[in-house]
């Protein structure tokens, strides 16, 4: 329905009703709503510190490490190598990458559950595909050929020299004097850094739900992010033998139940789907990439692709959509909520009787499609998702709603209870009752946002001894997202008071150009640190504030989930709201129109490039 016949149709003329439908959706989202929202999940530590326990890669014993570098960036994920490609582009030599995993990859490290994929296209997820010659297989690709690719760019900017894996950074303070970081981890190191990059991850951290009895579970049990292949065989490829005689429950239906669950059910001898609140699912339509179309490739087309899928999705005007998938034709229904952008040519009220008409057209069609899949009416209509578009992440399977018409998979709907009710030393109950199993799988999702830096795991303290947390206060300062006064040559990569897009690795990109940019900059005018001015870090603030889009009407009509504060409605975004592309606009002008001088300190002191640590630690 366009724009135009939307806003002319009187409700009957719909073929819905809209007071009925926000009706439904209130109901829905009070069936759901808990008192003790994100209290009610648990952390994958302490006690249940073996849900987070690496299963990929044994650790190797090393000695302490007291050397110096350059550049340490605390992070291998993408966020992390794209900033050590951008600074050996620069022409940094000493750059040490560390992270807590074994290898490379972040997120696709740690997660390679069965039938894990990339749910943003391959060709604008995947970063560095022109510098490393890579064209992805497909056009969703799979989760073990992204963690391979993350393997490649380490290798092919040398990313594996100097790196230290299965390390943690557990305090980070400034020398004065050094003009340099102490830096001191969980295996003994003592090291130092003229510069430090956090890119640590925004859901990183396991998280579990808090139900009653969990410790009693006698049966097996695993996190989504930790795979245990070890009792299931088989690969992310699926083929789990190991499942063949077992009653599995999954809980938890978000993106990644949705990708997981029909492998289980396909090897299980039972599946129970523990569903608290249905996930939207779309048509996904994978397929394998077009060799004539990778031939037809012309210099450029990565950085061209991303950018027009951004810019899309940010609701910029652009002559053509390159990627025409289930993100660019919802557009207009999560920009509001992802980048904050809106179209301010229309009067605002207007604008939102537009959106959510246009919300319930969308989600008339996810629900209609449920139907047309699911045989069980009953189970059918069980799936059914009733919230607007953007109040949990969209999610696409052409494999999800078949999984119910098969006798093996039961759902167990948990609404009423507000999730499992309670385990046992034999199963899970769910009001009054019992489902025997012999396995427990959480895909129960991580914790957001919390990067070692905000939740305290990684104190640092600045200039004068200050901790980064008291100095913070009651939220984030920082120029642009990247940096604090008081704080010298530190940067941090995420959304922070910086850009968010559901494409989070071009986030990443661009800030990891600016960051090395920045640091080559400091460089070649003999900079003796990078700290922004108090005034400079003071006008970011403002301008978070006074460009905020208020999106709390829309979040409190929401089903709880991670976007809403689990129901709290307490989640601010604290994000550019004019969206990335503006940003990326904002940053780009400030690098070009002297903002540099802002930053670099002291230019008059000369201070030495630094060679390769000797240290090989992680050579390959
Ligand atoms: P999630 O979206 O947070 O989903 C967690 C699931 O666990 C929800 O269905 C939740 O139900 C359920 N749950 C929590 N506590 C429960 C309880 N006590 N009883 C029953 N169910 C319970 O986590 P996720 O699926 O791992 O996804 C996290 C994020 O990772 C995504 O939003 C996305 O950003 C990213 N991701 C990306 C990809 C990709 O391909 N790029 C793939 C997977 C994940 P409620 O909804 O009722 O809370």
């Amino acid at each position: 329905m366009t724009e135009t016949t939307t806003a002319a149709a009187a409700p009957a003329d719909l073929g819905f009703d809209p007071d009925a439908l926000r009706e439904k959706y209130r109901q829905e989202r009070d069936r759901r709503t808990r008192r003790d929202g994100n209290a009610q999940y648990r952390r994958a530590a302490g006690e249940f510190g073996y849900y987070a326990k690496d299963p990929y890669t044994p650790r190797a014993e090393r000695a302490p490490l007291t050397d110096r570098v350059e550049v340490l960036v605390v992070g291998g994920g993408f966020g992390g190598l794209l900033t050590g490609a951008r600074l050996r582009e620069a022409g940094f030599a000493s750059v040490r990458m560390m992270d807590e995993a074994g290898d490379f990859g972040g997120t696709w490290y740690w997660n390679r559950y069965p039938g894990i994929h990339c749910d943003i296209e391959s060709y604008v997820y995947m970063p560095l595909l022109e510098e490393t010659g890579y064209v992805p297989t497909m056009r969703y690709a799979p989760g073990e050929e992204i963690r391979q690719h993350a393997v490649r760019i380490a290798e092919h900017y040398g990313l594996y020299r100097d790196a230290v894996f299965h390390t943690r950074v557990t305090e980070l303070t400034w020398d004065e004097d050094a003009a340099e970081w102490l830096v001191r981890t969980d295996r003994g190191d003592a090291m130092r850094a003229r510069y430090v990059v956090v890119s640590s991850g925004t859901l990183s951290q396991p998280k579990l739900p808090g139900i009653p009895g969990i410790e009693d579970f006698r049966g097996h049990t695993f996190h989504t992010s930790r795979w245990d292949y070890g009792y299931t065989g088989g690969t992310a490829d699926g083929g789990m033998t190991g499942l063949a005689d077992k009653r599995v429950a999954v809980v938890g239906t978000g993106a990644t139940g949705l990708q997981a669950i029909p492998h289980v059910a396909r090897d299980a001898a039972h599946l129970y789907v523990m569903q608290r609140t249905p996930s939207l699912v779309d048509v996904r339509d994978n397929r394998p990439t077009d060799p004539a179309w990778a031939a037809s490739l012309k210099p450029g087309w990565q950085r061209e692709r991303m950018e027009n899928f951004l810019a899309i999705l940010s609701g910029e005007e652009v002559e053509q959509d390159l990627t025409q998938d289930g993100w660019t034709s919802t557009a207009r229904l999560q920009r509001k909520m992802i980048t904050g952008a809106v179209d301010t040519s229309v009067d605002p009220a207007e604008r939102e009787r537009l959106d959510e008409l246009a919300d319930f057209v969308k989600m008339n069609e996810i629900r209609a499609r449920v139907e047309t899949i699911v045989e069980d009416p009953a189970t059918a209509e069980a799936l059914k998702p009733w919230y607007r578009y953007m109040c949990k992440r969209p999610g696409f399977s052409d494999l999800y709603l078949q999984s119910f018409n098969r006798d093996n998979v039961t759902l167990v709907d948990t609404a009423d209870h507000g999730g499992i009710t309670r385990m046992t030393e034999t199963g899970v109950v769910v009001g009054e009752d019992e489902y025997e199993v012999d396995c427990v799988v959480f895909a129960t999702g991580f914790e957001t946002g919390v990067s070692g830096v905000v939740s305290g795991t990684m104190p640092v303290h600045g200039r004068g001894g200050q901790t980064l947390l008291e100095a913070w206060g009651r939220g984030p300062r920082t120029l642009h997202g990247f940096c604090s006064h008081g704080f010298p040559n530190l940067f941090h990569l995420g959304t922070m008071q910086n850009a968010n897009s559901v494409n989070f690795v071009h986030i990443l990109s661009e800030q990891a150009e600016h960051i090395a940019a920045v640091v080559a900059a400091a460089r070649k005018s003999g900079a003796r640190y990078v700290e922004p001015t108090r005034e400079s870090e003071q006008a970011w603030c403002d301008t978070i504030l006074d460009v905020a889009v208020d999106n709390s009407a829309f979040l409190a009509e929401c089903t709880p989930g991670y976007y809403n504060g689990e129901g709290t409605r307490r989640a601010t975004p604290t994000s550019y709201s004019p969206g990335p592309v503006a940003f990326h606009r904002v940053l780009a002008r400030w690098r070009e129109g002297g903002g540099l001088a802002d930053v670099l300190v002291d230019p008059a002191e000369p201070v030495e490039a630094m060679e390769a640590s000797e240290t090989t630690e992680g050579a390959r």
